[in-house]
């Protein structure tokens, strides 16, 4: 079958208040019922949920901004967005992160990111529940548990490129020392002939 809205795309399931089919794109998801985005909104408006108790009442809607809470099983750190900070933040509708680009200014930049990170640490989970649609308290755990293996890649691949950095430094620092004590250096010694 095809989605009722895009009649060229393949249905991923109907939604349970209407019956409609309904494409990735028109499927919203909530607590693993599905509902298509007229019902969702209608729902919403009138806080009447046909043949379901409202999902709002369990308090497991997202991305109803202040709206949604926090099921408090997500509470915590959030190492994702703290490692990630604004490319965290662009995948989870959490714009405010973008302030931590502000670590490409020097000195205050860089205090400012640092904040700006531990305040996502903090708060990462709340705000990517509120400004973005999950499908299920699992679905947001999974994203995050990705989001925190791609920082801790980040992390190790830029301790590795600091440590290039600070190797090539000192050699070229004694390069430079041995260079002074004998005139006639010449640094095109070092080329592979
Ligand atoms: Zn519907
Ligand atoms: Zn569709």
């Amino acid at each position: 079958m095809k989605c009722a809205i895009h009649t060229d795309r393949e249905e991923v399931g109907g939604c349970c208040n209407c019956g409609r089919f309904v494409c990735p794109e028109c499927k919203v998801s909530i607590d693993n019922q599905i509902y298509c985005n007229a019902c969702m909104e209608a729902n919403l408006k009138t806080g009447a949920w046909p043949g379901h108790a409202s999902p709002l009442a369990a308090g497991t809607v997202s991305g109803l901004g202040a709206t949604s809470q926090l099921p408090p099983e997500l509470r915590g750190w959030n190492w994702g967005a703290f490692l990630l900070t604004w490319i965290w933040g662009i995948g989870n509708n959490v714009w405010i992160a973008l302030v931590a680009l502000a670590g490409l200014i020097p000195y205050v930049g860089w205090v400012i990111s640092i904040v700006m990170a531990i305040v996502l640490g903090v708060h990462g989970n709340e705000w990517a529940w509120q400004k973005k649609r999950w499908d299920s308290i699992e679905h947001f755990r999974k994203t995050q548990r990705t989001w925190i293996k791609w920082g801790v890649g980040m992390l190790v691949l830029q301790l590795l490129l600091a440590i290039s950095i600070a190797v090539l430094i000192i050699s070229l620092i004694m390069i430079a020392a041995s260079g002074g004590a004998n005139s006639n250096f010449d640094w095109r010694q070092l080329l592979p002939r």
